[in-house]
């Protein structure tokens, strides 16, 4: 499959050189030439098929030939090593639990599946290659997770100081071996647009090959496509449209939702589910798209002022407002109306929530006010306890913390404080490997 540049003023690119390169020569972002739906009866048959067959028969077309089949069934086996459970809160309303990866958040399957095809295409490649990543909280985790020991491959990420929670924290800044952490003093938009420098200063790539482990990589990007099916196969029996609530930033996940929709799986709807930073909700009712400088909140996996993969959901709906608008709705709740919600949903059905997935929930809510009939599936992007302070805090109950979690509260951090991007390109340079 060949991918072409989103701005329109780059040649056409292969799988491969799209994973290594993550942007294309005129930053665009890549997107696949065509999008050949499934048969029917790939869906007909969804029981009879494991989470890895759903899985390899959906990516395949973007992957194959450059992987071989035989290497892509192995990634995509190492790649969903978990579980991916739905559990349903009532008629109305369940949740897509995707926290059940080693960091816990639902970036370890793009994590996995990329730094799996890095590895494959870099195998027989002396070069080294830098993934230089930007995180709001999970991203750097799981990438970190995903990419530890991957040969010929070093993982750069950056972090706003103070603004990620304890235990994300812990989990990019305690790895060691391939994995350096840079502490920014400032916000994720300020280490956004220090990584997006980066990859325009023609004198640090001229002296190494950069790649973004962000979902613009269409590695790290498509494999999402496959949780929106994953939960079809769990609910389609109660034969109920299904609607998708997303929490969403970057719009990544949504946007591989969309993929799957292309695909053929049934998805009568989707839900952006925003904190405060909603350019999206505000662009849904005014048609003006302004992107504005992020604030903090609770959810602060989603605290991005210009969401990167929006420009990939204009073009799957070919730039048509109409058209977006029937399938994408979009609202924006508090952080004082996230953790009312978390306090509801644990009270009415014993469930505890982290931000993001109460969120989604508030999003289903608002959706099925207008739309009573539908199944609404709110995604769970990450564990609760990885944002232990607040949901403490708001169900008063102390919580267990999960093995995975456990494992690196006790790891000291190792981090590199930075403050302009003149300091990560000197750290660039220097080659601190
Ligand atoms: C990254 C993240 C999101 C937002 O996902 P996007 O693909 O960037 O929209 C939501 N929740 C959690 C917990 C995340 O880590």
């Amino acid at each position: 499959m060949n991918y072409y540049s989103l701005n329109k003023k780059a040649p056409n690119s292969t799988f491969k050189n799209a994973v290594i390169k993550g942007l294309a020569p005129d930053k665009g972002l890549y997107f696949p030439e065509s999008i050949r739906p499934l048969p029917q009866s790939f869906f007909e048959a969804i029981d009879t098929l494991s989470n890895e067959d759903i899985a390899y028969e959906t990516i395949k077309q973007f992957v194959l030939p450059e992987i071989p089949e035989a290497e892509l069934k192995t990634i995509v086996k190492e790649t969903l090593a978990f579980d991916f459970p739905v559990v349903t809160l009532n008629d109305n309303i369940s949740t897509l639990e995707l926290f059940h990866g080693p960091t816990m958040a639902f970036k370890d399957v793009g994590a996995r599946f990329m730094a799996r095809c890095l590895g494959y295409f870099n195998q027989n490649n002396n070069e080294e290659v830098t993934v230089l990543v930007a995180t709001s909280g999970d991203t750097g985790g799981a990438v970190a997770n995903g990419f530890l020991g991957v040969k010929g491959v070093n993982v750069v990420i950056l972090y706003p100081s103070g603004k990620v929670s304890d235990i994300q924290e812990k989990q990019l800044t305690t790895l060691g071996q391939n994995i350096k952490a840079l502490e920014v003093n400032g916000t994720f938009d300020d280490c956004q647009a220090m990584v997006k420098t980066a990859f325009l200063d023609e004198t640090l790539t001229s002296q190494m090959q950069l790649t973004s482990a962000n979902s613009i990589n269409v590695a790290r990007w498509l494999p999402q496509l496959f949780y929106f099916i994953f939960a079809y196969k769990q609910l389609h029996n109660k034969h109920k449209d299904i609607v998708f609530s997303v929490p969403s930033g970057n719009f990544g996940n949504i946007c591989a939702g969309m993929m799957a929709q292309q695909l053929g799986l049934p998805v009568k709807h989707f839900v952006a589910s925003n904190n405060a930073n909603n350019v999206v909700t505000r662009y849904l009712i005014s048609q003006l798209y302004e992107p504005k400088a992020s604030v903090q909140t609770i959810s602060n996996a989603m605290d991005v002022g210009a969401p990167s993969n929006f420009i990939r959901i204009e073009e799957i709906y070919k730039n048509q407002f109409n058209t977006l608008k029937d399938n994408l709705s979009s609202y924006s709740f508090s952080d004082e109306e996230t953790k009312t919600a978390m306090l509801e949903i644990y009270d009415n059905y014993n469930y505890v929530a982290d931000p993001h997935g109460a969120v989604g929930y508030l999003g289903c809510k608002a959706h099925l006010k207008e739309h009573p009939e539908a199944h609404c599936v709110f995604l769970e992007t990450a564990h609760p306890t990885k944002f232990l302070d607040v949901v403490e805090e708001v169900i008063k109950e102390e919580q267990p913390l999960p093995e995975q979690i456990q494992a690196v509260m006790g790891k000291d951090k190792v981090s590199v404080k930075i403050d302009t991007y003149e300091d990560l390109k000197d750290f660039l340079i220097k080659g601190s490997f």
